[in-house]
């Protein structure tokens, strides 16, 4: 029997995290205290009031059946009441919002519903892997747009080539930015919509780490800007605002066109979000700021410890205005793979190379703060020997 892979599966970029994997496995072996800087996974547990909406909620046999397709009405209705109160933007429960197993499963589904094979997917780099990934899987073409630093980190419009442009079906955008922890300004968006215009592009804005920010500079959302509606949806998740990574649960708002025909895919090949889950999700969407100040603070408190640590050790290093990561360029004589490697066999500190997020990330490395203040103090004192 010849068991062989699909071409989309075969002709799938390396994994580029590959050897780091292995080698932490190798350092774990051998008993090394590894300190995880590389995983956007929380390590704050989830509210406890948002458990035990799921705990009351499992028990309700109503929700033990199939739940429906598009999320319950008092799901959408709650993030419709959210963006409300959150953005000043409304939503229409009814036709704008739909439920997600997560923002994941919304990017990597999307381009199946709107990217014909052969069209153009604008997709930044570097950038979360699976705008490209998905692209591929339906058959369309990514091109990637570099975020550069003399740009703040967003796509320069202006050098993409017109017959891209003019190919071009989707663009997926995303800020608070992963990996670069780069904020964005209203005119850019502005700026988007205006391209989107112009040559019939479709805009995803990706917007897992919109609450997800310091010094009380409150990210905007994409549909906050005049016209956004008209061109654009908007991918929300609960994993990163209320530390629920594992209960895979998001959504999508906007354009209802978009909406209605991502929610066409996913009907062909899941049946929605586990209703307990949705229950859990309108409690955590409830809760209260001072809450969530509370979580920010926490990483706030962290990321004020990495970065004056990273700066005393010499790397130059973005200070994040939002998400929980920290963009550095790597020293001299280094690139992003050989100074990951060198700082997990010399201080078992682990964190992740840029260039895993496409070429544009290479000479960079990205720390995540999801340690606690003391083991990234204690990651700064080791990488202070060998720095
Ligand atoms: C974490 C992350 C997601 C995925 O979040 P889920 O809702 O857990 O699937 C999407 N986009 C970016 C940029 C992320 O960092």
């Amino acid at each position: 029997m010849n068991i062989a892979l699909a071409d989309r599966v075969r002709n799938l970029p390396p994994y580029l995290f590959d050897r780091i994997d292995k080698l932490k496995a190798e350092a774990l072996r051998n008993n090394v205290d590894v300190i995880d800087l590389s995983i956007g996974d929380p390590d704050i547990p989830t509210p406890s009031h948002v458990v035990e909406a799921l705990k009351r909620a499992a028990e309700n046999p109503e929700h033990h059946r199939y739940p429906s397709y598009r999320g319950m009405a008092s799901f959408r209705a709650e993030v419709s009441a959210w963006y409300k109160r959150r953005f000043n933007v409304d939503i229409d429960p009814e036709a704008e919002t739909l439920s997600l197993i997560g923002s994941k499963e919304g990017v990597g589904h999307l381009p199946l519903a709107f990217v014909n094979p052969g069209e153009v997917v604008l997709c930044p780099c570097p950038g979360y892997p699976v705008y490209s990934i998905g692209t591929l899987f339906a058959q369309g073409e990514p091109y990637f747009m570099p975020l550069k630093e003399e740009n703040d980190y967003f796509p320069d419009f202006s050098a993409i080539p017109q017959d891209i442009l003019k190919r071009a079906r989707l663009m997926f955008l995303n800020y608070p930015n992963n990996p670069t922890s780069a904020s964005t300004s209203r005119d850019n968006f502005v700026k988007a919509i205006e391209l989107a215009h112009k040559y019939d592009i479709l805009i995803c804005h990706d917007a897992a780490y919109t609450e997800t920010y310091f010094d009380d500079k409150r990210p905007i959302s994409f549909l906050e800007v005049e016209g956004a509606k008209e061109v654009a949806i908007e991918l929300h998740s609960l994993s990163k605002t209320y530390n629920m990574t594992g209960w895979r649960i998001g959504f999508a708002v906007g354009n209802r066109e978009l909406v209605q025909g991502l929610g066409k895919i996913k009907t062909n090949l899941d049946s929605g979000v586990f209703q307990a889950i949705q229950e859990a999700a309108i409690a955590a969407l409830q809760t209260p700021d001072d809450q969530l100040a509370y979580i920010r603070n926490t990483y706030q408190d962290r990321r004020n410890c990495m970065y004056d640590g990273l700066r005393s050790l010499g790397l130059e290093v973005k200070r994040p205005e939002a998400t929980f990561y920290l963009w550095a360029k790597v020293p001299a004589n280094f690139n992003s793979e050989s100074f990951s490697i060198h700082l997990l066999g010399k201080t078992g500190v682990l964190a992740t190379p840029g260039n895993g997020f496409g070429v544009n990330g290479e000479g960079y490395i990205r720390f995540a703060l999801t340690n606690g203040v003391d083991r990234i103090k204690e990651a700064l004192e080791r990488m202070r020997q060998v720095i």
